[in-house]
């Protein structure tokens, strides 16, 4: 089973205009419920070491694609045999990682090994099957582009992205839109990661910026390898930070969109605020275990073990909430319940169940429209006893 973390993402602004992509084919198609499947056509790995690998995915139907906000990503399931499990399904989500294009999407996954101290845990489910078992002509299931982590159509207001590690696929998918739709808008791309090894796209970003003088590309290596050369590979050492932007932005207006590890959401999202950017200029969406406080945002008061029971349905087992857990999943799982799930930041709905008595509250509103009744596990915590469907 998945790690029981919490990941949040909390969206400060949004815009509800839609975007109008150009694509370069045909006319964009309607979005659908449920599942749809898609044949992988094309596999490529995007960085040396090969750790992140690209996966351009097909309609089987031949319908045309929807176009989505750049930014949101794919719900995708897969059925899983690793070792010692036997087949599963599980269900993920990946950002779309390039452009909207009615014939086609593109995921870049990179592989999750066990954590350092943990080896005797298993590597990551979804991206490790992806990585070894997945190749072209094979089918994945899909549900459509969605998330509130999008790009701004307003081009008036220049665009920092932020990109740290495996968190530059929803930057990449923003900056091909705004180059191809809003060539004159100004775009400034970070990107954060250790060395040449692990950098992604390295040609496609290089030939961008050579050739859209409204771009500009600031890679940052935390540890350069002898082999990386400053100037050529890199133009900054150390981390993206305050400190940086400080130094490299003009004045003025920006937004700014950042998607990363851990510690840099949890370090960069309040230094931005704290530097005087007003929160609706800050849009950030965390892939991990990222609890992003802002200077004054109050925490919702967490039940605490003063007799709130949770009662789970189908599973036929009632349980003491003790606050020690970060939202119901991370209880449920703790106590072998096992209940769908995806994003676990409130973004994909795949943990969506009926509350049957009783209410749930979340910390921060969840992104996904919670169906009336129902409650999302991955970001809710229990506001007094409850009974749930799961
Ligand atoms: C909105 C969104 C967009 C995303 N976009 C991307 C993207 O573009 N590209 C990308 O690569 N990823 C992306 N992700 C992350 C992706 O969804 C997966 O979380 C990631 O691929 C890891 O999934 P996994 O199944 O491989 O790992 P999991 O099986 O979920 O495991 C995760 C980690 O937990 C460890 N673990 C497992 N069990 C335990 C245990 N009992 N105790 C301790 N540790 C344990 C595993 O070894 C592994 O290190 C995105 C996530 C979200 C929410």
């Amino acid at each position: 089973m998945g790690i029981a973390v919490v990941q949040r993402r909390r969206r400060l602004a949004t815009s509800s205009t839609p975007v109008h992509a150009h694509a370069p084919t045909g006319q964009p198609g309607l979005a659908w419920d449920g599942w749809r499947e898609f044949k992988v056509v094309q596999r490529s790995f995007e960085d040396p070491a090969r750790t992140q690998c690209s996966f351009h995915l097909q309609p089987l139907d031949g319908h045309a694609l929807p176009a989505f906000r750049p930014g949101q990503f794919l719900t995708i399931s897969l059925d899983v045999a690793n070792g010692t499990t036997d087949a599963r399904t599980i269900t993920r989500c990946y950002s779309l990682s390039d452009g909207p294009d009615p014939a086609r999407y593109r995921l870049t996954v990179k592989r999750v090994p066990a954590p350092h101290d943990l080896p005797e845990v298993l590597p990551g489910l979804s991206s490790n099957h992806l990585h070894d078992h997945v190749r072209v002509g094979d089918v994945l299931r899909a549900k459509a582009p969605s998330g509130r982590f999008y790009i701004d159509p307003d081009e008036s207001v220049p665009a920092v992205l932020v990109g740290g590690g495996i968190g530059i696929t929803p930057m990449m998918s923003m900056l091909s839109w705004c180059l191809a739709n809003q060539p004159r808008r100004e775009v400034r791309l970070y990107y954060g990661l250790r060395n040449g090894d692990e950098h992604a796209f390295k040609a496609r970003l290089e030939e961008l910026a050579a050739s859209h003088p409204a771009l500009s590309l600031h890679v940052v290596y935390s540890r350069p390898a002898p082999t990386d050369v400053q100037g050529r590979d890199y133009q900054h050492v150390g981390h993206v930070d305050v400190e940086l932007l400080r130094r490299t932005l003009p004045h003025g207006r920006h937004q700014f969109y950042v998607c990363g590890p851990p510690a840099m959401m949890q370090s960069l999202v309040p230094a931005l605020a704290a530097w005087g950017v007003p929160v609706a200029d800050i849009r950030y969406e965390a892939f991990g275990p990222a609890s992003v406080k802002l200077p004054g945002a109050q925490a919702a008061p967490v039940a605490g073990d003063a007799g709130v029971e949770v009662r789970f349905q189908r599973s036929g087992r009632t349980l003491s909430w003790d606050g020690r857990d970060a939202s119901l999943l991370d209880f449920a799982e703790r106590h072998g319940i096992v209940v769908e799930s995806g994003c676990r930041s409130g973004g994909c709905g795949s943990c969506q169940t009926r509350v049957l008595e009783g209410s749930v509250r979340y910390e921060h509103e969840p992104d996904h429209d919670v169906a009336p009744g129902h409650c999302l596990l991955c970001v809710g915590q229990p506001e007094a006893s409850v009974v749930l469907e799961a």
